[in-house]
């Protein structure tokens, strides 16, 4: 008895639905005036609606009574009428929402949950706002906003990093300025001091730039004081020799052609601009504008007899054959032509120091004074010029003879000056 219950209760609940489902149909037949395209649309979106689980028959039958109590279907009731009052088909679908984002759907008077699933879910439309701040592309877009200002904040950090550094590198520049200038008062006051000690207090004349200066400033890696002119940078050694060469040679005064090695500036300023000067200058390194020509002087480009005088000041010290260096600056000199040699020249040894295993840089300074340097002359350098024929007129400068000592200090070239003016005989 209890089995036979149990199938006809089957049985009419399957015959239930097979009528809703009619009832169902004959509705939307009825609703949609027998229109089979609009029939076959809605009956489409409704299959839609129900497998993407928009609308949920619970919470609709619980939110509103008045449904509940009636017979109709409760997804028909929102397809036709709820949707239109307003109410909603379930906590996924908010119609308002879809239909205050979307004025075009709002125009046409379509249900927004059959637009949803028929056309706006294809589109990319949202059908609540929740989806929309979850959608990837919205997420995307935030995360985009957010780098871009992160990228602007780096940017403006390093603008002002950078604007940092500028300004530390500006005050660190003022102060080296601040520090130099000072540094060149405080030699010039220490020149002028040691003047004061000495009794001296009269203005200072450079004569190669020919410049009245308080005081020359000091010089050297233990800066002794009244070296360096202020305002050509000319030592001791080149303002004597420019006296020398002014009162003693014919440099100055007659059409010469003129070899200068390894020229130095103060000199190379003088030198091209004297008329009667046919100039050359030369070294073994191009360092134009200076170097007019690249020279090795082991192994001279020009013929004998070509030059009228050589002026070669600290240079042989640095050429490894410097026998064959004075052979060939002899072999391209003029006969009468004159020649000057300046080399670092220490009296208190006897002999030239020349070792080959004095072969690397610190080696060179411990032994030579210089890590540049190949040898350390001492007073024989006479016998190199001599050997291959040079003629000495002079090894030094000394000119208290015929100078006077006033002149002299207001020159800064109180003590003499060793040098080598020869001339390869007629
Ligand atoms: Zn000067």
């Amino acid at each position: 008895m209890e089995i036979i219950r149990k199938v006809l209760f089957q049985i009419f609940i399957f015959m239930k639905r097979r009528f809703d489902k009619i009832l169902s149909f004959a509705y939307y037949i009825k609703k949609e005036k027998l229109n089979p395209k609009n029939i076959y649309r809605m009956y489409k979106a409704r299959g839609q609606i129900k497998s993407l689980n928009l609308f949920d028959e619970d919470y609709y039958l619980n939110e509103y009574s008045d449904v509940r109590n009636s017979d109709i279907n409760p997804l028909d009731h929102y397809i036709y009428h709820g949707w239109m009052e307003g109410r909603t088909p379930s906590k996924l679908f908010d119609g308002d929402y879809y239909l205050e984002r979307n004025p075009d759907v709002k125009e046409s008077k379509v249900n927004p949950l059959v637009h949803y699933v028929l056309y706006g879910k294809e589109e990319g439309r949202f059908p609540n706002h929740h989806a929309k701040i979850n959608s990837p592309h919205i997420i995307n877009k935030k995360l985009q906003r957010r780098i871009k200002n992160l990228e602007k904040s780096l940017s403006q950090s390093n603008n002002y990093l950078q604007n940092m550094k500028e300004e530390i590198e500006e005050n660190n520049q003022l102060h080296r300025t601040e520090i130099e200038n000072f540094e060149k008062k405080l030699n010039l006051i220490n020149s002028v001091l040691h003047d004061v000690i000495e009794g001296y207090n009269k203005k200072k004349l450079c004569p190669t730039c020919d410049t009245e200066i308080i005081a020359f400033l000091p010089f050297g890696v233990n800066p002794r004081p009244n070296a360096q002119c202020p305002n050509c940078g000319s030592l001791e050694r080149h303002r004597a020799t420019y006296i020398f060469l002014k009162e003693n040679t014919s440099i100055f005064k007659e059409n010469i052609k003129l070899l200068h090695l390894a020229p130095e500036k103060i000199f190379y300023d003088i030198f091209r601009n004297q008329e009667n000067i046919n100039y050359l200058t030369a070294d073994l390194n191009d360092k134009p504008p200076r170097v007019m020509e690249k020279m090795d002087i082991q192994d001279i480009q020009y013929p004998d007899n070509t030059f009228d005088f050589i002026y070669c000041s600290h240079v042989l010290e640095h050429v490894p054959d410097d026998r064959k260096a004075l052979d060939e600056l002899y072999r391209v000199l003029k006969p009468n032509g004159k020649a000057i040699f300046l080399v670092p020249l220490d009296r208190s040894i006897d002999k030239t120091l020349e070792d080959p295993s004095y072969n690397t840089p610190a080696l060179r300074l411990k032994h030579y004074a210089q890590s540049d340097h190949l040898r350390l002359y001492g007073p024989d350098f006479t016998n190199r010029l001599e050997d291959v024929g040079f003629k000495i007129l002079t090894d030094h400068i000394e000119f208290s003879e015929d100078m006077d000592k006033e002149d002299l200090k207001r020159y800064g070239i109180d003590k003499g000056i060793t040098f080598f003016y020869c001339v390869k005989p007629g």
